[in-house]
């Protein structure tokens, strides 16, 4: 059995470590992970994929190029990635006896600008689907990001977490975070969740320089007030600054255990020195802090300094907390939604004259020969992309979306968004994220369950840029998978 699925069955604490593989940094990890335990907390390598770029080591290389073989989960990131690519991953795993996966949609991959050459993302949910099918005893995990600040992005996270339970997730790592009353909202979520799952919170001691670099990281949020305590110690000296980096990051792992998380995945940590210095800091503060008040008390502490302004964690004015209701769908958003959906009753329904009509038509031998396939996914094309900015990807979703098309997100996401709104806004920077704008009809229309119980599958890649409706008519659109029948499959 494997270290990691032994301590989270356990109930064990876990102490998960980051490596992005890069030539130089593997001497000073393999030193790190030689203790193998880091205060009696077993440590496992977790090993990032495409972190960089497509052209990163992969993880399985980087495991093989190791000295020494340790505990290690392997990262699959569905950046530019298709169904083929994943189970390739899992037939080199099954040569190297791993068995633990770390699925993730991945943020943008460098160089990929909307607009210009399509790149496709395996989304997680159906590639959590895949792997438990293939291998269904397999340990899997999957990622949440609880640091949103308004309710739309929140709260579409929150119900793409729900399927990526559904489809087999054994446990979650939470993006990289520093604001613990989100901690704690994720834990209450996942307390009451039917079947909760282990967390393990992603975590580093944050420094100015470090502040400033995660700007660039997609979905992690140092908020203004962050950043001016940053540069408030960093002004003191870059010794004191590093101290009190390091002292946070020890209560942070003292509160996480407070709480009730199941380990930690810590990020920033290369070199044995930066350890001993946390393995001090938690010494001095384990014999402190023995209570959530006392925790509270030290935690506050440790953000405040003198002259300086009274650090928050969310964006300044924008504090979404789970459970809150603030927002609604426009009337035009909700028009536009009644239009679509009584249209598709009207023609893809199956039941209508007109829908049986329209299949009857679209089912003729002439469109299945070459050029009756090119002029049907013309006409196809021309009506649906300007009214939803259809792609023709061949296995209309729009039904599962909301009238919301999957083509219109630049990863082609359809199950629910990735980590990397900022309030809203696309990682891409240049619209709103479409799986907001679902939220906000989902919850007007009363339609919140298709958020969180529709397991949409990924579009394969021969399907795409072909007319989807002779397929729609031929066979019934396979049923979703319920949530028991899939965690049924899992270990
Ligand atoms: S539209 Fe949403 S899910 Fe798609 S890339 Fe942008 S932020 Fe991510």
């Amino acid at each position: 059995m494997n270290v990691l699925k032994q301590a989270l069955r356990q109930k064990q604490f876990v102490c998960v470590m980051e490596f992005v593989p890069k030539p130089q940094r593997f001497a000073a990890f393999e030193q790190v992970m030689a203790r193998s335990e880091f205060r009696g907390w077993p440590m496992i390598a977790a090993i990032g994929d495409r972190v960089g770029s497509a052209f990163d080591l992969s993880p399985e290389e980087a495991f093989t190029t190791l000295t020494r073989p340790v505990p290690a989960l392997l990262h699959f990131s569905g950046k530019n990635r298709e169904r083929q690519d994943l189970l390739a991953q899992l037939e080199r795993m099954d040569a190297l006896g791993l068995d633990q996966l770390l699925m993730l949609t991945g943020d943008r991959l460098p160089g990929h600008e909307p607009g210009q050459q399509p790149v496709r993302y395996l989304e997680s949910v159906p590639a959590l689907q895949i792997v438990r099918q293939a291998r269904p005893d397999w340990l899997l995990g999957a990622a949440l990001n609880p640091f949103k600040y308004r309710e739309e992005e929140g709260g579409a996270q929150y119900f793409k977490a729900e399927k990526k339970l559904a489809a087999g997730a054994d446990f979650m790592t939470l993006q990289l975070g520093f604001d613990m009353d989100k901690f704690r909202e994720a834990f209450d979520w996942m307390s009451r969740q039917p079947s909760p799952k282990p967390l393990l919170a992603c975590i580093m001691s944050l420094t100015r320089g470090r502040a400033s670099m995660l700007e660039q990281v997609a979905g992690v949020t140092v908020s203004p007030s962050m950043h001016a305590l940053m540069a408030a110690e960093e002004a003191v000296s870059k010794d004191h600054a590093q101290a009190r980096s390091v002292e946070r990051l020890a209560l942070q792992i003292i509160g996480l255990r407070l709480i009730g998380y199941a380990g930690i995945h810590l990020s920033g940590i290369h070199e044995e020195r930066q350890l001993q210095a946390l393995e001090q800091a938690l010494d001095h503060w384990e014999a402190k802090v023995h209570t959530s008040e006392q925790w509270a008390q030290a935690w506050a502490a440790s953000w405040q300094m003198p002259g300086v302004p009274p650090v928050t964690f969310h964006p300044p004015n924008m504090d979404w907390r789970a459970g809150e209701s603030r927002v609604s769908a426009s009337p035009t958003e909700k028009l536009r939604y009644h239009l679509l959906s009584g249209f598709h009753a009207q023609l893809f329904s199956r039941t209508t004259l007109l829908s049986r009509a329209f299949g009857w038509a679209v089912q003729r031998p002439l469109w299945s020969t070459a050029t009756g396939a090119r002029w049907l996914h013309r006409i196809e094309r021309s009506l649906k992309r300007p009214l939803v900015g259809c792609d023709t990807c061949g296995r209309c979703r729009l039904e599962d979306t909301l009238y919301t098309c999957p083509e219109t997100c630049p990863k082609g996401l359809a199950n629910g968004p990735c980590g990397g709104t900022q309030l809203n806004r696309c990682e891409f920077g240049d619209r709103e994220c479409i799986h907001s704008i679902k939220y906000r009809i989902a919850k007007a229309v009363g339609q919140t369950a298709v958020l969180s119980e529709r397991l949409i599958p990924c579009v394969e890649v021969g399907g795409r840029h072909q007319s989807s409706w002779p397929q729609w008519f031929e066979v019934q659109t396979p049923p979703v998978p319920s949530r028991e029948s899939v965690t049924t499959m899992a270990p």
